[in-house]
C-alpha cells in the first residue's frame, strides 16, 4: 500500500526526493512519466517524475493531475507535490496553479510551500528563500536560463500564481515545535489561507513541519521537507519496515558525464573534472547550424573507460548571446538535443554508467535512453542518489544531478563512489 505518492516537477527534483526518501531503508519506486499500466507491485513511496517545470501551465496541470490520477490508484492517501529548492517558477507558474490543481481534486482546502533544504544550503526565513548566505535574487539563480529568479519573498512568488490567499507561518512559530505550528496552520485557515508558507533554517524546523504536517491529504515543496516523513510513519506503524535493500548490478568500466546545466555550481564542477578528464564543449550556435555530428565522431574517437565530458555548460554572458540569437528555448532543445543523442551514442558504445548534470537536461538524457523505471540506490551528495535503470536491455547506471546541488568534485566523487 503506498503511503505516500509523489509529484515531482522534473528529473533531478524526483531523484532527490526519491534518494531522501530511500535514506530511511524503505523502498521507493521512482517513474519517469506517468506510467502506461495501472499500478502493480507499488512500493510505501512511489514518486513520479514530470518534466513540467517550464511547461506552459495547462500542460503542467494535466501531467499533474495524470499523475495524480495513477498515485490514487496505488492507494496513495497523502500526496506530495515536489518542486525546487530554489522555487523555479515564473508569475504564472507551475508551482501554484498545479497545487490548486491538486488541492481541488482533493478537497483539500490549505496547504504548505516549504522549498528549504538545509544539508544543500536552502533556507527559508521570514518568507525569504536564501542560497548560502545570498537571498535568491541575489544568488545565481537570477541568472537562471529558464526561470529567473528576480525576488526572495516566497508570498510574493507565489501570490500571483494562485487564485487563493497566501500567509506565513514564521520561524518563531516553527522553532516552538509542531503542536505551535499545526495551531498556526489553523488560525491561518480560519482566515481563508489556502497557502502557507513555512520557514525552515534547519534540519529540526523540517522535522517539526513534518510532524505537524505529516496527516495533511496534500503537502508542497523541496525535497527536504518530506524527509522526516518515512521515520515519523515507520515509528506510529503506518509503515511496516520491510524495505529490500538495493543491490546494485555488475556494470562495465564505460562511464560519462553529460552537462547541460549552467549553474555556478556546475560550472565550478565543469571545470575541476576537465583537470583529469577529456572534454568537448557543445557550442548552441554551431549546432543549430551543423548539428550533433562533430560530437558524436569526438565521442566515437574516445576508448569507452576512459573519463569524459560533454559540456554545453557556459558563462551566463555565453547563456545570454546563444539565446539572443536562437532565443532561449531553441538554445534550450539544441543543447537538450545534442546530449540526448549523445547520451545514446555512449550507451551503443558501451558506455553503461551516465553523470548528467542538469534538471531539463536529466529529463531529455533519460527520455532518449528509454529509461522510465529507476530504482534509488546509494547517495553521493545530499539529495543526489545512483540510479539503476535498463537501458535497451542492459543494465545502467544514472545519477541526475541538478543545477546548484553537489560539491565541486562532485563528477569524479560519483563515478568513485560506484
Ligand atoms: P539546471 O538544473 O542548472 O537548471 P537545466 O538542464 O534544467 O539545468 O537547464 C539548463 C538549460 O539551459 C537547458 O535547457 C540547456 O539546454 C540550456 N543550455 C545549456 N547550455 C546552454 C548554452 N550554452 N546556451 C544556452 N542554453 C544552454
Amino acid at each position: 500500500m503506498t503511503v505516500l505518492g509523489c509529484i515531482a516537477d522534473d528529473f533531478t527534483g524526483a531523484t532527490d526526493l526519491a534518494g531522501l526518501l530511500a535514506r530511511s531503508g524503505v523502498k521507493v519506486n521512482l517513474h519517469m512519466g506517468v506510467p502506461d499500466t495501472p499500478p502493480a507491485k507499488t512500493a510505501a513511496f512511489e514518486v513520479i517524475a514530470l518534466k513540467c517545470r517550464t511547461e506552459p501551465v495547462g500542460t503542467a496541470v494535466s501531467d499533474a493531475l495524470a499523475a495524480l490520477e495513477w498515485l490514487q490508484a496505488a492507494g496513495a492517501a497523502r500526496i506530495f507535490w515536489k518542486y525546487c529548492s530554489t522555487f523555479d517558477s515564473t508569475k504564472d507558474g507551475n508551482i501554484g496553479p498545479v497545487a490548486e490543481a491538486v488541492m481541488a481534486k482533493l478537497g483539500a482546502e490549505q496547504t504548505i510551500y516549504c522549498p528549504a533544504f538545509p544539508e544543500n544550503g536552502r533556507a527559508v526565513f521570514m518568507g525569504n528563500l536564501f542560497v548560502g548566505d545570498q537571498p535568491l535574487h541575489e544568488s545565481p539563480m537570477r541568472d537562471h536560463p529558464l526561470t529567473p529568479m528576480r525576488d526572495s519573498n516566497l508570498m510574493r512568488l507565489l501570490a500571483p500564481q494562485v487564485t487563493r490567499p497566501v500567509g506565513l507561518a514564521n520561524r518563531l512559530v516553527v522553532e516552538k515545535g509542531a503542536e505551535a505550528l499545526r495551531n498556526r496552520i489553523a488560525a491561518l485557515k480560519a482566515e481563508g489561507v489556502a497557502h502557507v508558507v513555512v520557514d525552515a533554517v534547519s534540519n529540526d524546523d523540517l522535522y517539526a513541519i513534518s510532524e505537524a504536517c505529516r496527516d495533511m491529504p496534500f503537502l508542497t515543496g523541496g525535497s527536504a521537507v518530506a524527509m522526516a516523513l518515512p521515520d515519523l510513519y515507520l515509528k506510529d506503524g503506518t509503515l511496516s519496515a520491510d524495505a529490500p535493500k538495493m543491490q546494485a548490478p555488475d556494470l562495465g568500466a564505460g562511464a560519462i558525464v553529460l552537462s547541460g546545466s549552467c549553474s555556478a555550481m556546475t560550472r565550478a564542477q565543469v571545470s575541476t573534472y576537465l583537470n583529469h578528464a577529456q572534454g568537448y564543449r557543445l557550442d548552441p550556435l554551431e549546432l543549430a547550424q551543423d548539428g550533433v555530428a562533430a560530437a558524436l565522431a569526438w565521442l566515437e574517437k574516445q576508448p569507452v573507460d576512459s573519463a569524459k565530458i560533454i559540456y554545453a555548460t557556459a558563462e551566463p554572458a555565453s547563456v545570454k548571446a546563444a539565446q539572443g540569437i536562437l532565443g532561449t528555448s531553441k538554445a534550450g532543445a539544441v543543447v537538450e538535443d545534442a546530449l540526448a543523442a549523445l547520451a545514446v551514442k555512449a550507451r551503443d558504445l558501451g558506455t553503461r554508467r551516465f553523470v548528467v548534470a542538469g534538471g531539463e537536461t536529466s529529463g531529455a538524457v533519460t527520455k532518449a535512453l528509454g529509461v522510465t523505471e529507476l530504482a534509488i540506490g546509494a547517495e553521493i551528495a545530499p539529495g543526489v542518489p545512483w540510479c539503476f535503470a535498463k537501458s535497451a536491455g542492459q543494465d545502467i547506471a544514472l545519477t541526475l544531478k541538478s543545477g546548484n546541488f553537489g560539491a565541486e568534485t562532485f563528477f569524479g566523487d560519483a563515478l568513485a563512489k560506484l
